[in-house]
């Protein structure tokens, strides 16, 4: 047996549940959450791999190629693309998702306001279109949802050692970096500045990687009600709300809502009693 198959045995045997669909499953095989095609260099950092079983491992590879697409868009500069692999990124979501470049490239005119509102000027030789942000159809959207389901959970395993309840709720707010353009930070991290919690590193081999992910978990001392914040480089960011105590975030919802009002909705991302 190689070496990966015995890293591979090792780890499912010391985690023998799937992370993911709430206790049901064994884990079959080994998640990496977020996507490997995230980052850069086939550098993904360490410890984000999980138990899964072979349903929730599989059917999510589309969703991945787009947001690893998605994670490399970067207003400010190339860096988003060190790796040069983004053009072979866009040939291949091109193909899973035909349209789709249609969908996130806005008008000439809608690019031209859009720059206007958000100060952004075109680089030489660029359009409007070109220098713009993407629209976010309803795939990138899914896409979001997936990733933010699978890392919440992952981190809530990673961290109490218990697979997150069916019961349990999760929220999702996120957002793209038109905010981070137009307020020069993200709205809903600053409201939840305050709210204490571990911000580990991001690191493969000594080489951090903060610059393409970097979370916060906030989690009650009973482990029953967090808050993950992610950022993907300067691409997108989000905010996941996750309790296991049934009834509890759908209640608050509102409240949460009032808060965060110039970010948008929350998404359900799982709830006993709200529509996903
Ligand atoms: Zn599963």
């Amino acid at each position: 047996m190689g070496a990966a198959a015995r890293y591979r045995r090792k780890f499912l045997a010391e985690h023998p549940i799937c992370a993911f669909c709430g206790g049901q499953s064994h884990s079959m095989t080994i998640e990496h959450c977020p996507p490997r095609a995230m980052f850069q260099d086939r550098l993904w950092p360490e410890g984000f791999e999980f138990p899964a079983c072979k349903d929730c491992n599989q059917g999510t590879g589309n969703q991945d190629l787009l947001i690893a697409m998605f994670a490399r868009m970067n207003p400010f500069e190339e860096k988003g693309d060190a790796d040069g692999r983004l053009e072979g990124l866009m040939r291949m979501v091109n193909k899973q998702y035909p349209g789709m470049f249609e969908k996130i490239t806005p008008s000439a005119s809608e690019a031209r306001r859009h720059n206007r509102e958000l100060g952004l000027k075109p680089a030489p030789g660029q359009t409007h279109q070109e220098s713009g942000m993407v629209k976010v159809p309803e795939e990138l959207h899914e896409a979001v949802c997936v990733l933010a389901k699978k890392l919440a959970k992952g981190i809530f395993y990673r961290e109490t050692r218990h697979i997150f309840p069916d019961e349990g709720c999760l929220l999702l707010n996120w957002f793209t970096n038109a905010d981070l353009v137009r307020d020069g930070k993200y709205i809903v991290f600053d409201l939840l500045k305050k709210i204490s919690g571990e911000v580990p590193p991001t690191v493969r081999a000594g080489k951090y990687l903060r610059d393409q992910f970097e979370y916060k978990l906030s989690i009650s001392p009973e482990q029953n009600v967090f808050i993950l914040q992610a950022r993907f480089g300067a691409a997108f960011g989000l905010a996941v709300f996750g309790s296991t105590i049934p009834g509890l975030l759908e209640s608050g919802i509102t409240r949460l809502r009032d808060q965060s009002s110039r970010a948008g909705p929350f998404a359900v991302l799982q709830s006993p009693t709200m529509q996903c």
